[in-house]
């Protein structure tokens, strides 16, 4: 069953693009025989939920958001997860396929992406504890530290019936045009929690040994295969390395590999990590293709194709983890949020074109997990590729654009896009605004790619950008519209000492301009304080550079040789101390990102960082940081403090402005500086862009 490299992939999607023929990567392009179909390249969208599952209204949106990937040249999709029975909904009401009449909006679905000659899979997902409602089910009734609710363990007659219901649910994904199915027995959901023994303390033929224990998911694919026939894809979704205690160690996993095999899976697909580890899987410190060994280490086991998955993002990584032999295919799901044409980037050749993910989570797994609509940081029409348009403008018109940070570059070049004459102010000798701290962050290095992706996306689109050029009235005098993106300045605070030689603002510390000394404290505990704090803590190259420093500092063992794979942490020695402060009360922190501030809290941790909240700051002097914290007085001894208290928009264009005859707007941080992200900052540059 092993997939040939018959170099066949694409051919019609490159003509149709018109494109030269791939060299760069020419493993990733190449076509996988399954047998019974063949797949045109090496790329498989994995499974998201972008929250448009859910409701039947929105089914035209998910097959557009679907279709405009399988344009852009994906080989293999997976939808976003689909219950096979209510008690397995991931939230209340959450998308199902259970029944006869729930086919047709699928037909929608798959219709799209098959006109687009690739092809689908439908998840099944039963969400096991991990289900937010009463009505979950698990293998025994132990509650998941993520979710309230405490699940009934299922008996031996309930894992039938659901056994049964995967398949019916199979059957009715056939029925709707899928490919095939995706069944989900990794990150922790049912089928998961059913195979280890931290989830299963049964003692019938569902628990105890090995072979019990998965049972229930064997079970599933045979039965799948049964009801679907041999010409059917069916994906099993495989934990290859729990990341909990209590997790399977490589015997086991390996035993299940082959027994899902047996059972009929035509792929086998990787899964790190259950949703409730402690150790990050794909957030943007999670170096590139960091678990591709993991996968590589089960090859010589099964014999069907193996997916090698998280942090893959661009396509020399892609390759070299096909070329290699490590797996048979790729896994991407963000990546294609990001850029649709992602696959048709990499076959023209043309990788610096592909507008990367940076592994924020902030648009799309944060949503999710806010119970909104997925998106994307780098690409505001993910998910609303109905509702938000770049047409070609109907009359083009000279826009100035002032600022060249993330509002302005995005407005900047949707703009030029349409077929305006853009000219983009920038006042530094460079593009970026911010986002050029940001990417000096260890374990923020993606976010230079943003900056690639713009530069590109400036000569692309002919925008006239002038570089070290601070914007007048004068200077913007003759363009029929003028959009301020000045951003913004980092908040001086009122302090007693505040002038003190001491005394640092966060951008010339992360500019380089002040080499702090070996104990400093930080005033202000959000995203850039925290940040700032692992700028210091760390030396030398960032962790998220190299696997094996990073697993060592995380805990992880690769191989699984204890259960779960997980072993003792052993973090670097932090270069300085440092005290993170906020005057709030409470845990700093709280108001990070949903999915990723767990990560920030704990590199802080383990660096030693000394991270407090409901402090008052008296003075700065020679003697440090004078503070109150709980009613009680303390010195801090800091050779530095650095001021990470916020930011205030930078206006004063603004204020010149008004009154000019041109049409003016104002987006990003000129507008508003409070709580001003990325993601804000380049959707609102875009949609202004595509009004414009
Ligand atoms: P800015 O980025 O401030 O850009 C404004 C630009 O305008 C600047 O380049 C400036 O030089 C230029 N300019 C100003 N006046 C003039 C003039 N008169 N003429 C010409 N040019 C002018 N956000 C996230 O979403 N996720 C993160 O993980 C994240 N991490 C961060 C980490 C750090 C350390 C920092 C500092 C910021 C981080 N941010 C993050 C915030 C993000 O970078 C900002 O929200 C974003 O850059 C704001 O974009 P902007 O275009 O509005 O303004
Ligand atoms: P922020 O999140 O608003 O945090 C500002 C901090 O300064 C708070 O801890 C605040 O807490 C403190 N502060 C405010 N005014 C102060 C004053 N007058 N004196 C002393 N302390 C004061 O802003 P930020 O850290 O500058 O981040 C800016 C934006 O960038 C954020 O909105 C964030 O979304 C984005 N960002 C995101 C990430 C990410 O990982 N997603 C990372 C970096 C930045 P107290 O009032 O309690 O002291
Ligand atoms: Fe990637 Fe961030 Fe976009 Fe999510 S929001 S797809 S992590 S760039």
């Amino acid at each position: 069953m092993r997939g040939n490299h018959r170099g066949m992939v694409g051919a019609s999607i490159r003509q149709r693009m018109q494109m030269p023929a791939p060299s760069a990567c020419p493993t990733l392009l190449s076509s996988l025989d399954l047998g019974f179909t063949t797949l045109r390249n090496r790329v498989l969208m994995g499974s998201m939920h972008t929250g448009l599952e859910d409701r039947r209204a929105d089914f035209p949106k998910l097959a557009a958001y679907f279709a405009e990937r399988a344009a852009g040249g994906v080989g293999l999709m997976v939808t976003g997860g689909f219950a096979p029975g209510m008690d397995g909904w991931l939230k209340p009401f959450a998308g199902k396929l259970t029944r006869r009449w729930e086919v047709a909006r699928h037909r929608e679905v798959t219709a799209a992406v098959h006109t687009h000659d690739a092809k689908i899979c439908l998840q099944l997902l039963h969400a096991g504890r991990y289900a937010y409602h009463p009505l979950s089910v698990s293998a025994s009734a132990l509650k998941a530290p993520i979710n309230p609710f405490r699940p009934r363990a299922l008996s031996a007659r309930a894992v039938e019936r659901r056994i049964d219901a995967f398949a019916r649910s199979a059957r009715l994904a056939r029925e709707a045009g899928y490919d095939g199915v995706e069944i989900m027995g990794s990150e922790g959901y049912l089928l998961n929690q059913f195979t280890v023994a931290r989830t299963n303390h049964r003692d019938d033929r569902w628990g105890g040994s090995v072979d019990n224990r998965m049972r229930f998911a064997v079970e599933t694919v045979r039965r799948v295969r049964e009801a679907c026939g041999p010409d059917f894809i069916l994906i099993y979704r495989l934990s290859m390395l729990d990341l909990v205690d209590g997790g399977n160690d490589w015997r086991a996993i390996v035993a299940q590999a082959r027994a899902v095999e047996a059972a009929g899976a035509t792929i086998i697909n990787t899964g790190i990590g259950w949703h409730e580890a402690r150790v990050p899987t794909i957030a943007t410190s999670v170096p590139r293709a960091a678990f591709a060994g993991v996968t590589a280490r089960l090859k010589p086991e099964v014999s069907v194709p193996l997916v090698a998955t998280n942090r893959i993002n661009m396509p020399d990584v892609a390759e070299a983890i096909l070329a290699s032999g490590q797996a048979d295919l790729v896994s991407m799901a963000r990546p294609l949020l990001a850029d649709p044409e992602w696959v048709a980037k990499a076959a023209a050749g043309r990788a610096h074109a592909i507008n990367t993910c940076i592994a924020c989570n902030q648009a799309c797994l944060d949503h999710i997990f806010q119970n909104r609509r997925a998106g994307c940081l780098v690409n505001p029409r993910a998910c609303r590729e109905t509702e938000l348009a770049y047409a070609p403008a109907a009359t083009p018109r000279r826009i100035a654009v002032v600022g060249a940070g993330p509002a302005g570059l995005a407005c900047a070049t949707v703009a030029a896009g349409r077929g305006h004459a853009v000219t983009l102010f920038e006042a530094a000798d460079g593009i970026g605004g911010q986002f050029n701290l940001a990417r000096r962050i260890p374990g923020k290095e993606e976010f230079a790619e943003t900056l690639r992706y713009f530069r590109h996306r400036i000569d692309e689109t002919g925008v006239d950008l002038r570089l070290r050029t601070l914007a007048t009235p004068e200077l913007l005098a003759g363009f029929d519209a003028v959009v301020t993106a000045t951003g913004v300045v980092p908040r001086r605070i009122a302090l007693e000492g505040g002038d003190h030689p001491k005394v640092l603002a966060y951008d010339e510390v992360l500019r380089g301009e002040v080499v702090p000394g070996a104990k400093v404290a930080i005033i202000g505990a959000g995203g850039i304080g925290f940040d700032v704090a692992e700028f210091l803590v760390h030396e030398g190259p960032s962790p998220s550079l190299d696997p094996v420093r990073w697993m060592e500092e995380w805990g992880v063992d690769p191989t699984s040789s204890a259960p779960g794979g997980l072993k003792p942490a052993a973090p670097e020695p932090p270069a300085r101390e440092v005290w993170l402060l906020q005057r709030s009360p409470g845990r700093p922190g709280a108001r990070l990102g949903k999915t990723t501030g767990w990560i920030h809290r704990a590199t802080l941790k383990a660096k030693g960082v000394h991270m407090l909240g409901g402090v008052e700051y008296r003075r700065v002097d020679d003697a440090g940081l004078h503070v109150t914290i709980n009613g009680v007085e303390q010195l801090l001894e800091v050779d530095h403090v650095v001021v990470c208290a916020g930011q205030e928009s930078r206006r004063e264009l603004v204020d010149a402005l008004a009154g000019v005859p041109a049409e003016t707007h104002v987006i990003g941080g000129a507008d508003v500086a409070a709580e001003l992200d990325a993601k804000r900052a380049i959707d609102q540059g875009s949609r202004l862009a595509a009004a414009l």
